[in-house]
Order: C-alpha cells, then sequence, then structure tokens
C-alpha cells in the first residue's frame, strides 16, 4: 500500500453507500413536502464570505478553515459551512426581488481542520435547509420540525430537542457584559482557550466542555433573562407553536451555537447514542446575516445536520431497510458467441430499466449461477451454444428453481411476465 487517504478525509465505499443514500433520499423526499427547493453552491468561496458571515472570533475561522492562496493570488476557503455561501448566493441572483420567502434546501461536503475522531472528520457532509424573507415565529417551528421529521422518518426514536434563544445583538451586548462581570473573577479557573475567549468572544465559554468552565458557568446569569420584548415574544411564540405541533424540547440556556450570525431561537438536535459528538442537527435563526452582506434587513432561519454521525447511527439501528445491490436479471452465458449475442440482450434489458447483470470473470455456468444468487437475482437467464443455434433462451426463476425454454423474440416480454410475477 503506498497511498492513504489524508487524516479526516473518508472514503464513503459501496459497503456503507446504502445508509448514505438511505440519508439522501429521505432528505430529497422530506424537503420538497415542507416547500424547500434545492441550492447548490460551490465548494469554495472568497475567505472572506466566511470571515465576515461565520464570524472573526469563531472557532471555524479562527482555527479549522482550509484557507489557501489560488494560483490568481486569491484568498480562497473550502466551505466550512454553507449558511454563509447560500445567503451569498441569494444576494448575487436578487432572489429578494423574486420571491418574497425562499425555501432552499441543501446536500454536500464542507470541511473544516478539526481533530478526527468518532463523528467528527474533516471533510464531512451536511444536509440543511434555509428560508430567507421572514421573521414569523411559525417559521422557527417549522424548520424544527423538518429537521426532526427527517430524523425520525429515518427510523430514529431517541432524539431530543434543545433550545434556547440569543436574542437580538443589543439583548446580546447586555448579557455579554454581565457574564464578563460573573466570570472574571473565576478568570484563573477557567481553561486556557476560555481565558481567550473571555476578551474575544465571552459568549462561547457557556458550551465549553471543560468541566471547571460549565461548572462555573452553571451559577451564571441567563441570556434568555435578558431579551427585549421583541425577543421574549418571538421566543415565546416558538414555543407555543412548537407545543401545538406536539414537539417536546429541554430549554438549554447555555446553548449559543458555534457561530456569529445567529439571533433569537438557536436549537440542537441530539440523540442519546452517539457519546461525546451527540449533536446531529443545530440550527437556528440568522436575522443579521443578509444585511452583513450588503442586502436589505432580511431575517432568515436555517439548520444544518451532519450526515456522517446520522450513518453511523443508522449502522447501528436495527429495522433499519436498506437496500444493497440487487439484481433483477443475471444473464449466464457460455462462450464467446453466446456472450456477445448476451451483451445485446442486456442491453435490451437495461433499457427496460431492469438490473442487468453479466458475466465478466470467465466463470463457469456453476459459477455464475452462485454470482447471480448472491446478487440476489430473480431470474436468471441461460444463453448457451445449443440454446441460441435453436433461437431460444432458458429462463430460471431463481425463487422456485423452475426452469422454461422461450424463443429469443419473446425474451424481454417473458423476463417482464416473470418479474411481475415475483
Ligand atoms: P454546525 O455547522 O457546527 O452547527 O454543525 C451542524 C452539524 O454538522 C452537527 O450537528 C454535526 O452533525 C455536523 N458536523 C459538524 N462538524 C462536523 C465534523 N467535523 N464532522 C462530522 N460532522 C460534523
Amino acid at each position: 500500500m503506498k497511498y492513504y487517504a489524508p487524516k479526516g478525509l473518508n472514503d464513503i465505499t459501496p459497503d456503507d453507500m446504502p445508509y448514505w443514500h438511505a440519508v439522501e433520499s429521505e432528505v430529497r423526499a422530506t424537503m420538497p413536502v415542507y416547500g424547500y427547493e434545492e441550492i447548490r453552491t460551490p465548494m469554495m468561496e472568497k475567505t472572506e464570505v466566511f470571515a465576515r458571515g461565520v464570524g472573526e472570533e469563531t472557532d471555524v475561522v479562527e482555527k479549522e478553515m482550509y484557507t489557501f492562496d489560488d494560483k490568481g493570488g486569491r484568498s480562497m476557503t473550502l466551505r466550512p459551512e454553507n449558511t454563509a455561501s447560500v445567503v451569498r448566493a441569494y444576494l448575487e441572483h436578487k432572489y429578494y426581488g423574486k420571491e418574497e420567502l425562499s425555501k432552499w434546501y441543501y446536500l454536500g461536503p464542507m470541511f473544516r481542520y478539526e481533530a478526527p475522531q468518532k463523528g467528527r472528520s474533516r471533510q464531512f457532509h451536511q444536509y440543511g435547509a434555509e428560508a430567507i424573507g421572514s421573521n414569523d415565529p411559525a417559521l422557527d417551528a417549522e424548520m424544527i420540525n423538518l429537521a426532526t421529521d427527517i430524523l425520525t422518518s429515518l427510523g430514529l426514536n431517541e432524539v431530543g430537542l434543545s433550545l434556547n434563544s440569543i436574542g437580538c445583538p443589543d439583548d446580546r451586548e447586555e448579557y455579554i457584559e454581565e457574564l464578563v462581570e460573573y466570570l472574571n473573577p473565576f478568570k484563573e479557573e477557567l481553561c486556557e482557550d476560555c481565558q481567550a475567549r473571555l476578551e474575544t468572544n465571552p459568549l462561547r465559554i457557556l458550551d465549553c466542555k471543560n468541566q471547571a468552565c460549565s461548572s462555573i458557568v452553571e451559577d451564571g446569569p441567563e441570556i434568555t433573562d435578558y431579551l427585549c420584548s421583541e425577543c421574549r415574544d418571538h421566543f415565546k411564540n416558538v414555543k407555543k407553536y412548537l407545543d401545538q405541533l406536539n414537539l417536546s424540547y429541554t430549554m438549554d440556556p447555555n446553548l449559543v451555537r458555534g457561530l456569529d450570525y445567529y439571533t433569537k431561537t438557536v436549537f440542537e438536535v441530539f440523540s442519546s447514542d452517539l457519546g461525546a459528538q451527540d449533536a446531529l442537527v443545530g440550527g437556528g435563526r440568522y436575522d443579521g446575516l443578509v444585511e452583513l452582506f450588503g442586502g436589505d434587513p432580511t431575517p432568515a432561519v436555517g439548520f444544518a445536520g451532519g450526515i456522517e454521525r446520522l450513518v453511523l447511527l443508522l449502522e447501528e439501528l436495527e429495522g433499519v431497510e436498506l437496500k444493497k445491490r440487487e439484481l433483477d436479471v443475471y444473464l449466464a452465458t457460455l462462450d464467446r458467441e453466446t456472450k456477445r449475442r448476451g451483451l445485446k440482450l442486456v442491453q435490451r434489458l437495461r433499457n427496460s430499466g431492469f438490473k442487468t447483470e453479466i458475466d465478466y470473470l470467465e466463470k463457469s455456468l456453476q459459477g455464475q449461477l452462485g454470482y447471480a444468487d448472491r446478487y440476489g437475482a430473480d431470474v436468471t437467464a441461460i444463453l448457451g451454444p445449443q440454446e441460441l443455434s435453436e433461437d431460444e433462451i432458458t429462463l430460471r426463476d431463481m425463487e422456485t428453481g423452475e426452469q422454461t425454454l422461450v424463443p429469443l423474440s419473446d425474451f424481454t416480454e417473458k423476463v417482464k411476465n416473470l418479474l411481475e410475477s415475483e
């Protein structure tokens, strides 16, 4: 072995693929039901899109971005998340003038230079939704409903929802002042990162995983006590709508999310089965981002879910039905002449939409039947020199073992009948 994939960048092999397809199909089936259309943005952007959009002093921007100069000397960054790109695209294509409310979803790889561990990689995949153009708290509830719907439709039951509101920038300014005042006397006891955060981004101390930091934070001020009347009202309504939709949640006053653009509602959906990396989905409102990117003030809300973590869970879960490679028809041939004719028949079957395979390994008839069986073929067609000389072919029903000889001219029709009778 000479080459390995770079650390933290994983292959998704055909063995893994049924789980990926299950997730991707669920996302593609559910999003349109809620009125979301797909958008695809480039895998890299000019660095400032993320630096400004996500926030200069966030972990993502400070430590985790894959940033490089391209051959033209421009600083480019592989996208660490997709909201900033989606908002850039929304403005660039002037969607604000085309539709009152843009409801979009995406699926694709993201890149963050993090320490790889179970459920955390440097290239990972997210699906997500963004709704740009409304500040209705019912839309926050719809987002949460959509995020949990995808998970439960995939068969997860043990999902929990954490909820918080981090208010508007004014609320936050007032709260941060109080928080810093509360934390200052404990400065020496905070972890090294949080000592720095006290100067640069004190909110992030709230979700520090360090035991010492979290126990200090526990007795500190809570942001929901600092919400202005509009933000308080908004949050009250979000909770009301969630109740109405029977979506239960746990209030988490320390949930602030790692990215700067969030305002008001923030949420995470998690699974108790995942261990340390338990968040499957994270999201919230970001009412200031469109304006930050030069647009008119436009409220928005969204979420992103990680596919790797979801796949890990699905692999452990029993009863998730997945489709491996399964054949409709296997066509066994016995020599060069029958192979030549067989290829034509395979082409015809494939054109009719049947998953069909032929031998490429010079296997004996016995070997070919074994192969057909292994890949779950419902019908095996056998074309030997004898059959070919009579313009006939043998069809074998793999379930019953019953064989019939049919004229080649009726081949596709007979295969179809057999498959339909399965
Ligand atoms: P975030 O954009 O950080 O809010 O992340 C949203 C979701 O993406 C998380 O809940 C995870 O499921 C997933 N995620 C984030 N970072 C990673 C990573 N490095 N590896 C795998 N999944 C990730």
